[in-house]
């Protein structure tokens, strides 16, 4: 068989997940939750089963889960998309952003990417058989700790070939968040120009120190262009069930759904249902912020205590650090010796660039998950006080 991939491997989160395993390490790597889910929406979930919903959904989504995101979406940000031909509940975020991708670029098309980025992306670009783009964010300054988007530079890497525009906010893995002013500038990039948009949102309800998330769906005119994805996962700390959605405007909504029923046709009838049920109550997804700000802040004052240099996160269950005062080895090995030889897994930032050994992709910074029980993040500090 001849690759349609070749430069892809088994993931980053994977391996460093194994490895994890292998060594017994504490795994602050791969995004995912170590507690358990909320009893009420297990039960829930069960009462599904019970009742029957054990036949194949509709292709969309279950109506009264759509209804629910619908009644989310307008709420918090203002736009009411259509239950009917406007959202679609998806495997995951994963699955949503592999269908847009493929429904709306082919050959002959670029993709612009902001890097680093979420590692789906690419991948999906390459088997839709567009062209991949990727402009560099700003890396942190001893000014400004924080990753942001040039709009001048993206401005400058548009071409007549652009069709499509990815971003992320929060952003995985630096935790960055767009502001007013960027969206202000993302209109008028994309202002008089075909291009559409894939707002990658799934850690919409993830964001801290008072700040609302600015979804592209509250931005009429970016909103008509855009598939605006997001994940349960994250929001119910499931992300072993792979339940998203997709929120877009009908014609691309047509396409979307084109592919989604080929791909998976639909997602699991009883997590849907559960899902419904309880996100309901918006307080279930209300409650995220303090939730997790608490936890943001109990890693950043461990950290604190050891030589890592942590970078300030205003969303997402991540945290950046500088390791640069423990030693000058590239964040991929950096990441490894830390696994093998101190029990604490990271991800290398690296990981989120087209080209990971690049000397541009290489920051000295890695990912910390602190999506963990106190118990855990507290054993993880214990140890790296110690390098
Ligand atoms: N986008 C980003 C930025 C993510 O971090 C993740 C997973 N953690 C996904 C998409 C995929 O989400 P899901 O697990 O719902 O497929
Ligand atoms: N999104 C998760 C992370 O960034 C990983 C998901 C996966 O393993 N595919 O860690």
């Amino acid at each position: 068989i001849t690759s349609k991939l070749p430069e892809v491997g088994t993931t980053i989160f994977t391996t460093m997940s194994k490895m994890a395993l292998d060594y017994k390490a504490i795994n602050l790597g791969q995004g995912f939750p170590d507690f358990n889910t909320d009893e009420k929406l297990q039960a829930l979930v069960s009462k599904a089963m019970a009742d029957g919903f054990n036949q194949y959904p509709a292709m969309a989504g279950v109506p009264i889960l759509r209804e629910v995101i619908h009644q989310k979406v307008k709420n918090l940000y203002g736009r009411s998309y259509d239950i009917d031909t406007e959202i679609t509940v998806t495997s995951g975020a994963t699955q949503a952003i592999m269908a847009a991708v493929l429904a709306s670029v082919g050959a002959g098309d670029e993709v612009l990417v902001l890097e680093p980025c979420y590692d789906c992306y690419l991948p999906a670009i390459r088997l839709a058989g567009a062209k991949a783009i990727t402009v560099p964010m700003v890396s942190p300054t001893s000014k400004n700790p924080h990753f942001s988007i040039d709009w001048n530079r993206v401005q400058a890497s548009i071409t007549s070939h652009t069709r499509l525009l990815i971003i992320n906010s929060p952003h995985n893995p630096t935790g960055a968040v767009l502001t007013e002013s960027d969206l202000d500038a993302l209109e008028q990039v994309v202002n008089d120009t075909q291009i559409m948009i894939l707002s990658d949102e799934v850690y919409e309800h993830i964001i801290f120190d008072g700040v609302s998330h600015l979804s592209l769906s509250s931005r009429p005119t970016l909103a008509e262009r855009a598939f605006v994805i997001s994940s349960f996962g994250k929001t119910t700390h499931t992300t072993g069930w792979k339940i998203g959605y997709c929120c877009a405007p009908k014609n691309m909504t047509t396409e979307l759904r084109k592919v989604h029923q080929f791909m998976v046709f639909t997602v699991p009838s009883v997590l849907q249902y559960g899902l419904a049920a309880y996100t309901a109550d918006s307080s279930t997804y209300l409650a995220l912020p303090a939730f997790y700000q608490r936890k943001r802040d109990h890693l950043a004052t461990g950290l604190a205590q050891t030589r890592f240099k942590v970078l300030p996160s205003p969303g997402t269950f991540f945290m950046l650090a500088d390791y640069s005062a423990i030693s000058d080895s590239t964040e991929s090995d950096f990441a490894i010796w830390l696994t093998q030889n101190h029990g604490v897994t990271v991800i290398p930032v690296s990981a989120f660039y087209e080209s990971p050994t690049a000397p541009s992709s290489n920051h000295h910074i890695v990912r910390f998950c602190f999506a963990k029980k106190d118990t855990t993040l507290d054993q993880a500090i214990e140890r790296l006080t110690k390098i």
